[in-house]
């Protein structure tokens, strides 16, 4: 039976619809040197993000994705808290951010370390709280992958291959497809599946022939800065890649959220509704029938985040 990890615990795919595969809930992006970072009262998170997590769900959202990882703000209990207060499936994630928000314990592990680690999340729990983690969220530097980040990236890929979750990593900057590229070949050179591995803000890249290379060896593609401002431009870009003939590769997201620790009420926070309220009647609008709108939204979304057992392919 396939099945994704939330914090609440395994949740079969036939049981989910339209998953958001890149959303933030709590987010720090002050660096795990701050006073403070990473901190807050549960229930002051709860009150500030329970009427976006409602009007997700009634939306018809069933799961959501939350792509703060290791550096940025990850909080298992926060997570367990909104868990318990929504009936939406949310997806925690293990790993670590790049390299500029690397904690130092992490800086210092070797590979063997690391893949420990973060298989430790994946199976037993963050820290003391027993949430399991669902997936791995990697991130490299816009200016080239760093050796700290490649090592990470190399750790990512056996604690995949251990436990078969999915590894997502943020990939932005002027080379951003040259590093999605190179990020497969270090997940490859450790034997991970290049469909395990989701480019995460693939619109970034503006030459669309690196997208199709890089989607020709198989991994995902994430377009997952959805607004209101930039419909246009994601309209473009996902009628490109149905005609390409990548329907079956490519995911839609917000990239929105989300508590910010340390502000007020936890500061101004944008909503998961757009993708279902507005983008979907456009794309259907543009003449995408309901059966790719099901597989953008739905079907790849749970393929991507399914927990594989050993060996599974998709
Ligand atoms: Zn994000």
């Amino acid at each position: 039976m396939a099945f994704i990890q939330s914090v609440r615990g395994p949740v079969a795919t036939e049981e989910l619809g339209l998953i958001l595969p890149h959303e933030h809930l709590f987010t720090d992006l002050r660096g795990p040197q701050t006073p403070g970072y990473a901190e807050a009262d549960p229930e002051d998170v709860r009150r500030a993000m329970q009427p976006l997590l409602d009007a997700a769900w009634a939306a018809g959202v069933t799961a959501l994705v939350e792509c703060s990882t290791g550096g940025v703000g990850r909080n298992a209990r926060v997570l367990a808290h909104l868990a318990a207060h929504t009936p939406l499936a949310i997806v925690a994630p293990t790993g670590v951010y790049r390299e500029q928000y690397m904690p130092a314990a992490i800086r210092r592990m070797d590979e063997q370390a690391l893949a420990d680690w973060m298989t430790r999340d994946l199976v037993e729990g963050i820290d003391d709280t027993g949430v399991c983690a669902g997936f791995i969220k990697m991130a490299v530097s816009d200016g080239g992958i760093t050796d700290h980040e490649r090592r990470a990236l190399a750790a990512a890929a056996r604690a995949a291959l251990a436990t078969g979750v999915v590894v997502a990593s943020h990939t932005s900057g002027p080379a951003a497809g040259a590093h999605a590229l190179e990020e497969l070949d270090i997940l490859e050179s450790r034997g991970l599946d290049p469909g395990r591995f989701i480019w995460v803000h693939t619109q970034n890249e503006a030459d669309r022939e690196v997208q199709r290379a890089f989607a020709r060896r198989g991994g995902w593609l994430s377009y997952d800065a959805l607004s209101p401002a930039a419909e246009d431009k994601f309209v473009s870009l996902v009628l490109w890649a149905l005609d390409a003939g990548l329907a079956r590769q490519v995911m839609l997201s917000h990239d929105a959220g989300w508590y910010r620790p340390g502000e007020p009420e936890g500061g101004a926070k944008r909503g998961y509704t757009y993708l279902v309220a507005e983008f979907l009647p456009r794309l259907r609008r543009e003449g995408v029938s309901e059966e790719t709108i099901r597989l953008l939204t739905a079907e790849n979304p749970q393929r991507a985040f399914a927990v594989r057992a050993a060996g599974e392919r998709a």
